[in-house]
């Protein structure tokens, strides 16, 4: 089953990048997919619209529990984040305020590599947050606000 909801998943992201303007090469690098297999799902083949229901109702819940599902679903991290990315809806902004004391406890708590730490203090990057809020249960100062914009 959790085959079945992967592909679910790639046919939301690959419909999406479409949507985006991306050209089906693309679209298969951007999946690690080959180019077949994106046309097979923009044309709606090999994939069951039950698969796409589940995958549709994962995306749709709480950040945190898309985040681990993707996570539980996909074997490689990299691909996690990247379905992640793609079909997260909403949009966040973390904000490190600065009682930050660079101890990069959410650097390691992020998944979704959006935090970094430079000169002993963390620094995030917005585009790549899904607002799981994983770091900031993690920070011992509470120097992390994230918002949804
Ligand atoms: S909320 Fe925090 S842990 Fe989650 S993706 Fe955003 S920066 Fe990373
Ligand atoms: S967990 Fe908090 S204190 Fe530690 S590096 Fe991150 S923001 Fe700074």
């Amino acid at each position: 089953m959790p085959k079945h909801i992967a592909s679910g998943l790639k046919y939301l992201a690959a419909v999406k990048l479409k949507d985006m303007g991306k050209t089906h090469q693309e679209i298969a690098r951007e999946l690690s997919v080959d180019r077949s297999t994106i046309s097979h799902y923009l044309n709606g083949s090999n994939l069951s619209w039950n698969s796409i229901d589940v995958a549709r109702t994962i995306t749709e819940l709480s950040p945190r529990d898309f985040l681990i599902m993707a996570q539980a679903i996909f074997d490689k991290p990299e691909q996690s984040r990247k379905i992640v990315n793609i079909c997260q809806e909403r949009n966040f902004e973390v904000n490190i305020e600065d009682s930050c004391i660079g101890c990069g406890l959410c650097v390691n708590a992020c998944s979704m590599k959006a935090i970094l730490l430079e000169s002993l203090k963390a620094h995030a990057d917005s585009i790549q947050c899904c607002g799981c809020q994983l770091c900031k249960d993690e920070c011992p100062t509470n120097s992390i606000k994230i918002l949804e914009i």
